[in-house]
């Protein structure tokens, strides 16, 4: 899977039954039918009757849908896996129901379980359609090769920090800040980004990645987004995304986070803000002023909006449509497990239209924008997340004899709402297939869950050395029967 794309190669899709193509003049997607869609090497070309007549390999479009592959802005493949069956229903009631506090910390991760995690992880992201990832993790043996391995397009995002949070009760959070360590852990995750660029796959990119807005120190921050700026790389951090976190600002610089770090000179366009949940407006923090979002929308910064590991909490985003309307861009990523793009595309629109209480909050054709050219924007990129000529070949088809497809009306709408991953047949990226038939083809899904088991085996097994009150993993998560 390492080896370069073939760069004359040329691969036609004929008569592809439905294509969502790119709509240059409205920056959208729109539905083509029955038309051809070709690549060369990396990039799509036009699909005209030279291309056809040229072609190396052609691939018969009937019953097939195209579409650009997703951009999944935000996720920890290398962590999350390691907690499937645990903190579904955790989050603590006297943190406004985070599970940041108690619970992240409780797991202990050595580098082959990341590895093990991450193999499944990415799997699972290609085999929803994801064909780009930003994989926000701390910098392990063996993370940029399987990155490289996996076939995807992948921003490695090392998380860096100044601070740690612990609890003593389950009710107070407190910060144990360690500054020197913090600046250290920088110069290292700075490395390891400047050998994800240099990476010779050519598909490996880096982001500058303060892990928490509430962990990291003002110095740091700065000189963090200087060192986005001097690389044109984007940057990232988790900010907004607690109640406790808001407040704990508030108390600190008299500031929101977002007001924060608009004031530390941090947002841009190519600033994205995980999660962004709890700004001004959002009504669990009953706050009297509205200025967040207008603050990221005059910025050109983005959101990172990841449903699933908040609504299981019962966290809402306040809400997807509202901020598209307000022109804040925003892209979907998948912060927890599955890493199943196509469910937590699906989570967003429910997550939206119950926090609007409007079925009109947000649409497909929103989502997918998010999901595709939402992500795009945020990395500052205008060559992926799009079929369209000169654009990276980076897509997967949808088989629409599919049961979950039948009877087909709107493809995206029945691939969203009703169909899942289930029916992506192939994925290819920088036209290269990374997904044959529903399987990723780079890893050994048996063998990395196997080792991913072992991993989790240990983990919780050291669960209560963790806990403040060091409460076993069978007491802090007991089974469900
Ligand atoms: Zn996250």
């Amino acid at each position: 899977m390492t080896t370069p794309a073939d760069v004359t190669k040329t691969t036609v899709i004929k008569a592809a039954s439905w294509v969502v193509a790119y709509d240059e003049a409205t920056d959208r997607h729109v539905y083509r039918t029955d038309c051809d869609v070709a690549f060369r090497g990396d990039r799509f070309v036009l699909a005209d009757a030279a291309i056809a007549a040229s072609a190396d390999e052609v691939i018969d479009g009937r019953n097939l849908m195209v579409m650009p592959g997703f951009v999944d802005i935000h996720s920890h493949p290398s962590f999350e896996t390691m907690l499937k069956g645990l903190t579904e229903e955790v989050g603590s009631a006297k943190l406004y129901m985070s599970s940041l506090y108690e619970y992240l910390f409780l797991f202990e991760t050595e580098a082959a379980g990341m590895v093990a995690s991450s193999q499944v992880a990415l799997s699972e992201l290609l085999q929803s359609g994801v064909t780009t990832v930003c994989d926000l993790s701390v910098p392990h043996e063996g993370w940029l090769d399987t990155l490289a391995a996996s076939g995807l397009r992948a921003y490695a995002a090392p998380m860096f920090r100044a601070a740690r949070w612990y609890t003593r009760n389950g009710h107070e959070v407190l910060y144990e800040w360690d500054i020197p360590l913090g600046r250290k852990r920088m110069d290292e995750a700075l490395a390891v980004v400047d050998a994800a660029v240099a990476h010779p796959s050519g598909r490996l990119s880096g982001m500058i990645c303060p892990a928490q807005i509430d962990t990291c120190d003002e110095a740091l921050f700065r000189d963090a987004f200087a060192a986005a700026q001097d690389r044109g790389l984007p940057f990232q951090t988790h900010a907004s995304q607690s109640v406790v976190e808001f407040q704990e600002m508030m108390r600190r610089h008299g500031r929101t986070p977002v007001g924060w770090l608009k004031e530390i000179g941090v947002l841009g366009p190519l600033t994205t803000i995980g999660h962004g949940i709890f700004f001004d407006h959002n009504d669990w923090l009953g706050w009297p002023t509205r200025d967040d979002v207008r603050i990221l929308v005059e910025s050109g910064a983005s959101v990172a909006h990841c449903p699933t590991v908040f609504i299981r909490r019962g966290i809402t985003l306040q809400h997807l449509g509202g901020y598209l309307k307000a022109g804040l861009n925003v892209g979907i990523g998948t912060d927890t497990f599955p890493h199943n793009y196509v469910e937590e595309v699906r989570n967003a629109i429910y997550a939206a239209r119950i926090t609007a209480r409007d079925a009109h909050a947000v649409n497909a054709s929103d989502a997918l924008h998010a999901a595709t050219l939402g992500g795009a924007k945020a990395l500052g990129r205008t060559d992926i997340g799009r079929v369209a000529p000169g654009a990276k070949a980076d897509f997967f088809t949808v088989d629409l004899t599919h049961p979950a497809m039948r009877p087909l009306y709107d493809p995206v709408r029945s691939l969203f709402y009703t169909a899942g991953e289930r029916p992506i047949r192939d994925v290819y990226v920088d036209g290269r297939k990374v997904v044959e038939s529903g399987r990723a083809l780079a890893f050994d899904l048996d063998d990395a869950l196997n080792r991913l088991e072992e991993a989790q085996r240990l983990s919780v097994s050291k669960v209560g050395q963790y806990d403040w009150a060091n409460r076993p993993a069978s007491e802090l998560m007991p089974l469900t029967l």
